[in-house]
């Protein structure tokens, strides 16, 4: 198996990094809670999501977008077909001028169309509710792409260059968001939102939706939010605000 199968294989089956550094007896420099020790499947008590305030979210501003590429070594979209994980959309309601811009990437859905529609099982959803795409069985039929009202998955159509260790692409499969999974089952955060935070947006919170007292839970429960095209049915994990 060469180096990059196995890292793949370990990214979608189970290994995980213990990253969890004690800055003091008991005291951790993150929640080691939200990290997944090695060989531990994903645990279905977590639903990972993210809350998306677009009144903190400048119009032009792509910080998650270059973020997101940077993480996942995609070249960036200078041509039509290059795959992109996450998008910034501007919307203007016509009758009311308001406007606002908001990041659009996998919604992460409990009730995925594009697991549906898999006729391999290379679509799935983990426990915890990341929807992934297992490029070993992808056969690149792109009937997840036509089933996803969002738009969110790409088709890779050339040879990748520049891949990262932790996210393995291939030419003839399909891709999306993976909430930064490599990062999130060690205990970190997607680097659109970190990218977010560091420039002082803060637009995006992460976190884990079935806990009461993570702040995503709070602020789900504070204010008002809505999923996109909730007549759909799909129980999104990415919560927007503002919209
Ligand atoms: S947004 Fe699209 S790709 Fe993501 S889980 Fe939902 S249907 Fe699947
Ligand atoms: S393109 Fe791949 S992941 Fe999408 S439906 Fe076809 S086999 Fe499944």
């Amino acid at each position: 198996m060469n180096p990059v199968s196995k890292r793949r294989r370990e990214f979608l089956g189970t290994a995980a990094t213990i990253a969890g550094a004690m800055i003091a007896p008991g005291v951790f420099l993150y929640d080691y809670a939200h990290g997944k020790a090695p060989g531990e499947a994903a645990s279905g008590k977590v639903r990972w999501g993210m809350l998306i305030d677009t009144t903190k979210c400048a119009s032009g501003c792509r910080d998650c977008v270059d973020a997101c590429n940077q993480e996942n070594g995609l070249p960036g979209t200078t041509r039509p077909t290059d795959s992109q994980w996450i998008r910034k959309v501007d919307l203007k309601d016509l009758k009311t001028g308001k406007a606002i811009s908001a990041p659009v990437m996998c919604q992460h859905c409990a009730d995925p169309p594009c697991v549906d529609v898999c006729p391999t099982g290379a679509s799935f959803k983990r426990a915890d509710g990341i929807v992934l795409v297992d490029r070993h069985t992808c056969i690149g039929c792109r009937y997840c792409m036509m089933a996803c009202p969002y738009k969110a998955r790409s088709f890779v159509h050339e040879p990748t260059t520049g891949q990262k260790p932790d996210v393995p692409r291939g030419k003839g499969c399909v891709e999306s968001c993976t909430l930064c999974v490599h990062k999130v089952d060690r205990g970190g955060t997607p680097s659109c939102v970190e990218a977010c935070a560091a420039a002082g947006h803060h637009a995006i919170v992460f976190g884990d939706l079935n806990d009461p007292q993570s702040e995503i839970s709070k602020r789900v429960r504070a204010v008002a939010t809505t999923q996109l095209r909730a007549d759909l049915r799909t129980d999104n994990g990415v919560r927007y605000q503002g919209i």
